[in-house]
């Protein structure tokens, strides 16, 4: 039985978490969870998953929950989130949005507790001190994300290490040493195709409509600037100790090869499945060992449309890829950029691109203003190399206020 701490319950990959936990009540108990928005939802969760402490948005909102629930431990706000993240348990999932992840994520850390992440903004953000700190802790940093979830599946045994083991055993370099590069695979999003000037007056609801996953505002329209593709080749770089330019990405419209592995044989190792948060949330959380979330194979014909596993002669008859157009995307331009610079770069980046993203959300600005003010953001910040979590955060509230000032 793994104790399970979820922080960002009520989101995307939080409610997709609580169905697995739902359904394998034998393998997981929640001891925790955190919401900031959906405040009624978390409530529903309290009443079904009985957790022992949970964390919310306001102090009204904490007040409402005490007196609903007397005898829980409740936190409210950015300290109740870092409050929380030390309770005891065996597992915490990172599914926050945004640069909120890193310091709640740092303390686990710092405790000892595995992380299954899929908030990629702490890694942008705090890449270095967070993994060096993975390593000092021999902690497991278990990806959500399903392209790092598909390279960790593709490096397992192969050279030895795979992220996490690699974190506890910085020594086994054998990971580095046997990759060819990293093809990380992006969908391309809901604009695929178009030119600059065509994605200029694309409207929030254009940009919110992505082909292939349903997820987050946030990460949705990441995944239309492409510079979600971004984040994932920082997140990556972090995860598996690899140079970015080791790192190329390859548009897969199908959205059923998540990633793949070229090792210095010329072997390529792919990790495939239809496009589903539960496969990599669910190896994260039962991490080292696999759940059922299909029914056996039943051997009938009529039963491959329907039985949720991936079906070559239909749904992955054609899968194709693309190059990346990063003169149109310069998101993803951008963050390479970022991360060859480093030091404090992918935060001011990181920190921009969630303001302007807010902004694009809240219809005051135009979808292009995003890459446009985050090119001028980073061209006019100067900071010096971060050493803390306190650091990092000062950069990113600086870097907002930049961009809310050259917009
Ligand atoms: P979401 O917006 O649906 O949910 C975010 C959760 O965090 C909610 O419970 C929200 O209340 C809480 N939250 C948001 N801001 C907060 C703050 N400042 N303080 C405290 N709590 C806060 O997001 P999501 O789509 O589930 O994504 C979560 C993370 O996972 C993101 O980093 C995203 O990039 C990553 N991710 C998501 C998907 C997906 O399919 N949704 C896939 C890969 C990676
Ligand atoms: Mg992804």
């Amino acid at each position: 039985m793994k104790n399970v701490l979820i922080l960002g319950s009520t989101g995307s990959i939080g409610t997709q978490a609580l169905e697995i936990i739902r359904n394998n009540k034998d393998k997981f108990k929640v001891v925790g969870l955190t919401c900031r928005s959906r405040f009624d939802d978390l409530i529903g969760q309290i009443r079904e998953f009985e957790p022992e402490a949970v964390s919310v948005g306001s102090e009204d909102d904490a007040r409402r929950v005490r007196e609903e629930f007397p005898g829980l431990d409740v936190y409210f706000g950015e300290d109740g989130l870092v409050e929380i993240a030390r309770m005891d348990c065996d597992i915490v999932l990172n599914a926050l949005m945004g640069i909120s992840g890193l310091a709640p994520t740092y303390e686990a850390i710092s405790l000892g507790r595995d992380i299954a992440l899929a908030n990629k903004e702490t890694l942008v953000a705090g890449g270095e001190i967070v993994t060096n700190l993975c390593r000092e802790k021999g902690v497991k940093l278990l990806p959500v994300d399903s392209e790092h979830s598909a390279i960790f599946q593709c490096l397992e045994g192969n050279g030895g290490s795979a992220c996490g083991r690699a974190y506890a055993e910085p020594e086994n370099s054998g990971v580095n040493r046997d990759i060819r590069r990293i093809l990380l695979t992006a969908s391309g999003g809901p604009f695929r195709g178009r030119s600059y000037d065509e994605m200029k007056d694309v409207s929030v609801e254009q940009a919110l409509n992505h082909p292939n996953w349903s997820m987050g505002s946030k990460i949705t329209i990441d995944s239309a600037t492409m510079m979600n593709k971004g984040l994932e080749v920082i997140e990556a770089r972090w995860l598996f100790d690899i140079p970015a330019d080791k790192i190329d990405v390859h548009v897969h419209p199908e959205s059923i090869v998540h990633s793949m592995v070229e090792f210095m044989d010329g072997s390529v190792i792919a990790q495939m499945g239809l496009p589903d948060m539960k496969i990599p949330i669910g190896l994260a959380l039962n991490y080292p060992d696999r759940l059922r979330l299909i029914p056996d194979f039943s051997g009938r014909d009529e039963d491959r449309e329907t039985d949720g596993s991936l079906d070559f002669f239909t749904k992955g008859a054609n899968l194709t890829f693309e190059k990346a157009d990063r003169k149109t995307f310069k998101c993803l331009d951008i963050a390479y950029a970022a991360i060859n610079e480093g030091g404090s770069a992918p935060i001011v980046m990181n920190g921009a691109n969630e303001e302007l993203v807010a902004m694009f959300l809240a219809g005051k600005i135009g979808f292009t203003d995003i890459p446009d003010t985050i090119e001028r953001v980073m061209g006019s910040a100067t900071f010096g190399r971060p050493k803390t979590v306190s650091d990092i955060l000062a950069i990113d509230k600086e870097s907002r206020r930049l961009a809310r000032e050259l917009v």
